[in-house]
């Protein structure tokens, strides 16, 4: 597990992003998902396993309906502090737009018959291409699986198993997001606003030390130049 991929494509600097770092295993693991309205309008679901948060990006959002099979693009690991990040992402940096957590929990590993299994049974699975969990969240609960597509290296297709909290009506996860994400993204369609221009946020630049923050002031300077 290592946040390389995580960290070369962000300017720490420039994206109120937290940089993280890789921790050791916790006894309870947890999940995220965040509606993130980039380019395009996605969720990203994370498993946290080994210390940081395994990830997918979902175009459609995950489903509590067990027809839909959701593609689930495997994305770069994120460290465990990015479960809490919401915010704007400013333009010209890896993911530009807006992020807020949708849903969060957390989630037990399980084998084919629903019986608990370990972190590093987990993981094994996870490199075999076919996973099962719990999920003990607000919105999602129950049985879901992420199967890996043959046909490419990161496809994934994610999908409710059918248990009491399985619903057979239409499920969009947009019927249950925020209304500030919502509102955001009928104004980035309306065109009434665009992708942040605003810079670093005050309280990451505060996190920096001195030496280091005068460093980035001169880079930055350099950039404008
Ligand atoms: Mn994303």
């Amino acid at each position: 597990m290592s946040l390389t991929k995580y960290k070369q494509k962000r300017n720490f600097g420039d994206t109120p992003e937290p940089a993280g770092k890789v921790k050791k295993q916790n006894d309870k693991l947890t999940f995220v998902i965040q509606r993130h309205h980039a380019s395009h309008l996605h969720y990203d679901f994370r498993l946290e396993l080994n210390g940081t948060l395994k990830s997918w990006a979902v175009p459609k959002g995950p489903s509590l309906n067990p027809k839909d099979k959701r593609l689930a693009m495997m994305v770069e690991d994120h460290p465990l502090e990015y479960a809490s990040f919401e915010g704007d992402i400013p333009a010209g940096n890896y993911g530009a737009g807006h992020v807020d957590v949708w849903d969060k929990g957390s989630y037990e590993p399980v084998d084919e018959k629903g019986n608990v299994i370990s972190a590093s049974q987990f993981n094994k699975a996870l490199h075999g291409g076919s996973i099962k969990f719990r999920m003990k969240g607000r919105k999602l609960k129950g049985e879901f699986a992420l199967v890996k597509l043959k046909s490419d290296e990161k496809s994934w297709l994610l999908i409710k198993h059918r248990d009491e909290h399985a619903t057979d009506e239409d499920y969009s996860a947009e019927d249950y997001a925020k209304k500030s994400s919502l509102a955001y993204t009928a104004a980035r369609n309306a065109g009434t606003i665009s992708i942040s221009k605003k810079a670093v946020k005050k309280t990451a630049a505060k996190k920096v030390p001195a030496k280091k923050a005068t460093a980035v002031k001169k880079k930055r300077r350099l950039k404008k130049t």
